[in-house]
């Protein structure tokens, strides 16, 4: 190489995975025509060990997302006293509905009656309702979870019967390998369907690292962001407890 060779210093770069990502709404919402105040940017914590949480919110992140019961209690009790959102964004267990129902304070995964029938009656009274989501399944072959979109008006009004949960909106997720226009026709399905659903729901839970532009131009009001905002995750049962 020679002296003269330009040395190509990258600049000094503080924003962070958390700035770049909230640029990357904003930069998205207003392409759309829409309000940034109007996003909810949820940080899913899964695989994320207590330290990478305390850096979120040392920079104001306060709502965060979890997957499993196991992993989460700890994180919450380490947290206790901060002014903090928890959501449940993972697969609900019967046996787990409890915990969940004293620990957080929303759910984005009701997709059967019998779990949001638990959820409502194991509310603790001190707390407000607890805020829901029903999911509703994206990719019709390899179903794991969520309903049908046309099952899904049956359960919006048994749902708001229920007395300790309060309906909010939809939660979705393509396939992990559908290609971008195939995923971004998914939000845009789940966007019609949530308009059918009545007024009083406000809440479009869609969108993860690798799609929430596309979710955002569809009409996602809250997105669920992991590895863009926090790396690659730590292996199941490895995330230190406290
Ligand atoms: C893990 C997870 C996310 C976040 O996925 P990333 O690709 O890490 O952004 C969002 N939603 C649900 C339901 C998840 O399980």
């Amino acid at each position: 190489m020679s002296r003269d060779a330009p040395i190509v210093v990258s600049p000094p770069t503080a924003e962070t995975g958390l700035a770049r990502i909230r640029r990357r709404m904003v930069s998205a919402a207003v392409a759309a025509g829409r309000d940034p105040g109007t996003l909810t940017l949820l940080a899913v914590s899964k695989g994320q060990p207590i330290d990478a949480l305390r850096d979120l919110l040392r920079q104001g992140q306060r709502a965060f997302g979890e997957n499993y019961v196991q992993e989460a209690l700890p994180k919450i009790a380490a947290l206790r006293g901060e002014d903090l959102s928890w959501h449940f964004i993972g697969r609900l267990q019967s046996n787990k509905t409890r915990e969940v129902a004293t620990h957080f304070s929303w759910v984005h995964s009701l997709d059967r009656l019998r779990l949001a029938e638990r959820l409502s009656a194991q509310r603790p009274d001190h707390l407000a309702p607890l805020d829901c989501c029903i999911e509703v399944n994206l990719n019709q072959e390899a179903s794991k979870s969520g309903i049908d979109l046309p099952a899904v008006a049956a359960l919006v009004a048994a749902i708001d019967r229920l007395p300790r949960l309060r309906l909010r909106g939809l939660m979705g997720m393509p396939a992990p390998q559908a290609d971008p226009a195939r995923a971004r026709a998914s939000f845009a399905a789940l966007r019609d369907c949530l308009a059918t659903c009545g007024g009083a729901l406000d809440t479009l839970s869609m969108g993860t690292s690798a799609d929430f532009e596309a979710a955002i131009t569809e009409g996602a009001t809250l997105v669920r962001i992991g590895t863009a905002l926090f790396g690659p995750r730590l292996p199941r049962g490895t995330v230190p407890e406290g």
